[in-house]
C-alpha cells in the first residue's frame, strides 16, 4: 500500500486506476525522480526549451493596459510566443525527453481544443515517435484547423464517438489504449491532472515559467494572476513561489481564474474549485462538478482549453489551504478582455488568458501605484478566430 501514500497533496491526489497501469505509473515516477536530477537530461530539456520552444518567454510591461487603469504596474509573462503557441509544449517537451529514456517508440494523447494534440504531435515530430491523439468527434469538427495540423505534422487523430465525444470521452480512451499498448506507449497528459506522478512531472515541467519570472523581477511581484484549466500554467507560474512562501511573507498574492462560462447560477461553467466537491476523476481525488449522485456534469467555458469538470489535486489542496484564491470570469468578461488586449496592446490572447486579463478589472482598484501585477499569457488567439467571429454574427 506504500504506492498510495505517494503523490497526495493533504488528501487530494493519489492513484486510483487499473491495476494494469500500476507498472508504467511506477516506471514513470522511477523515471522522473532519477532523471529530474540528471545534469544530462536537464541540459537537453534547457536546450530544446530555448533552441525550440523559444524559451525565456519576454516579461513585457503593459504600459497602455496599465495606464488604463491607473493603478499598479501590469506585467505580461509571454507564454504565447512559445512555439505551437502556448504553455503547453514545455510539458511535452520534457514528457518526450522521458519517454525516449524509458525506449518507448509510440506517444499518445488526449485532446479537447487541439492544443495539447498539436503540441504532442509537434513534439513525436521532433523526435522521430509514432503519435496518435484521441480527439471526441464533436472537437473534430469544431478544431478542425488544429486536426489537420495534427496531420501534417504525422500523427493520427483518432475520433470518439461515446458519451459527449469531447475531451472526458477522449481521456477515457486513450486510457484504454494504454492499458492495452504499456509496454511501447508512453501517454503524455497535458496538465496537471490524472494519477500520480502526472501533477507532479507537469508542474515540474512547467515550473520554467516561475523561475524566468524570479530571475526577471528583481524582487518578487506583489499579484500574480493566472487562469485555471487543468491547472498545469498556473501551477508552473506560481511554483517557485508557493515552495517559499514564508520566505516572501506571504508575497506575491497568487490568484487562480476559472472559466464562469455563461452563469455560475445555471450550471454552464467551468468553475471547479468555486462550486465543486471533491471526488474521483481520472485517476485522482480532487474537486470535481458533479451532482448530487456523483455523475460527472459536463462543463462549459467559451475557451475549449478551460472547459474541463476536473482539476488538479495540488490546486484542490492550495484552495482548502488558502494559499491561492480562486475567482472566476464570465464568458462575457473573458470577451471583453479578449478585444481589450488586442486594441491596447495589440496583443491577440487565447480566450483561456483573457479570461486571467479579464480578472484585473476586480483586482486594479485594490492596488496601489508602487505595486506590481504579473499575468501569465499562457496562450496566443489565433485558434481562437473562428469562436470569436461567430460570437459578433449570432450578437
Ligand atoms: C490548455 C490551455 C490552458 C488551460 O490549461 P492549464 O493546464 O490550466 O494551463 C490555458 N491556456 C491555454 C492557452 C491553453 O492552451
Amino acid at each position: 500500500m506504500k504506492a498510495k501514500q505517494k503523490g497526495y497533496f493533504g488528501k487530494y491526489g493519489g492513484t486510483f486506476v487499473p491495476e494494469t497501469i500500476m507498472p508504467a505509473l511506477e516506471e514513470l515516477e522511477k523515471a522522473f525522480t532519477s532523471y529530474s536530477k540528471d545534469k544530462k537530461f536537464k541540459e537537453e530539456f534547457n536546450y530544446l526549451l530555448q533552441t525550440y520552444a523559444g524559451r525565456p518567454t519576454p516579461l513585457y510591461f503593459a504600459k497602455r493596459l496599465t495606464e488604463h487603469y491607473g493603478k499598479a504596474k501590469i506585467f505580461l509573462k509571454r507564454e504565447d510566443l512559445c512555439h505551437t503557441g502556448a504553455h503547453k509544449i514545455n510539458n511535452c517537451i520534457g514528457q518526450a525527453l522521458l519517454a525516449k529514456r524509458l525506449g518507448k517508440k509510440r506517444i499518445i494523447a488526449e485532446t479537447g481544443a487541439g492544443q495539447h494534440g498539436l503540441a504532442t504531435a509537434t513534439v513525436c515530430a521532433l523526435f522521430g515517435f509514432d503519435c496518435e491523439i484521441y480527439m471526441g468527434k464533436v472537437d473534430i469538427k469544431r478544431q478542425e484547423l488544429n486536426v489537420f495540423k495534427m496531420e501534417l505534422l504525422g500523427a493520427k487523430v483518432i475520433p470518439i464517438e461515446s458519451g459527449s465525444q469531447t475531451l472526458k470521452d477522449a481521456t477515457s480512451e486513450a486510457i484504454r489504449d494504454w492499458i492495452t499498448n504499456i509496454k511501447n506507449t508512453h501517454y503524455i497528459i497535458g496538465s496537471t491532472v490524472g494519477p500520480h506522478p502526472y501533477p507532479q512531472i507537469v508542474s515540474y515541467f512547467q515550473s520554467v515559467i516561475g523561475y524566468e519570472l524570479k530571475k526577471q523581477f528583481k524582487k518578487a511581484p506583489d499579484y500574480i494572476v493566472a487562469c485555471v484549466g487543468g491547472g498545469s500554467n498556473s501551477m508552473g507560474i506560481f511554483y517557485p513561489f508557493i515552495n517559499r512562501v514564508g520566505v516572501y511573507r506571504n508575497k506575491p498574492k497568487l490568484i487562480g481564474i476559472e472559466a464562469g462560462g455563461t452563469s455560475l447560477k445555471n450550471g454552464h461553467h467551468a468553475a471547479t474549485l468555486t462550486l465543486g466537491k471533491p471526488g474521483i476523476l481520472h485517476g485522482s481525488y480532487s474537486y470535481l462538478l458533479q451532482d448530487k449522485n456523483g455523475i460527472i456534469k459536463e462543463a462549459h467555458s467559451i475557451s475549449a482549453g478551460l472547459d474541463y469538470p476536473g482539476v488538479g489535486p495540488q490546486h484542490s489542496y492550495l484552495k482548502d489551504k488558502n494559499i491561492v484564491q480562486y475567482k472566476t470570469v464570465s464568458d462575457k468578461e473573458a470577451l471583453t478582455a479578449f478585444y481589450q488586449l488586442s486594441k491596447l496592446e495589440g496583443i491577440i490572447p487565447a480566450l483561456e488568458s483573457a479570461h486571467a486579463i479579464a480578472y484585473l478589472k476586480y483586482l486594479m482598484p485594490k492596488t496601489k501605484k508602487n505595486e506590481t501585477v504579473v499575468v501569465n499569457l499562457s496562450g496566443r488567439g489565433d485558434k481562437d478566430i473562428n469562436t470569436v467571429k461567430r460570437k459578433i454574427i449570432t450578437k
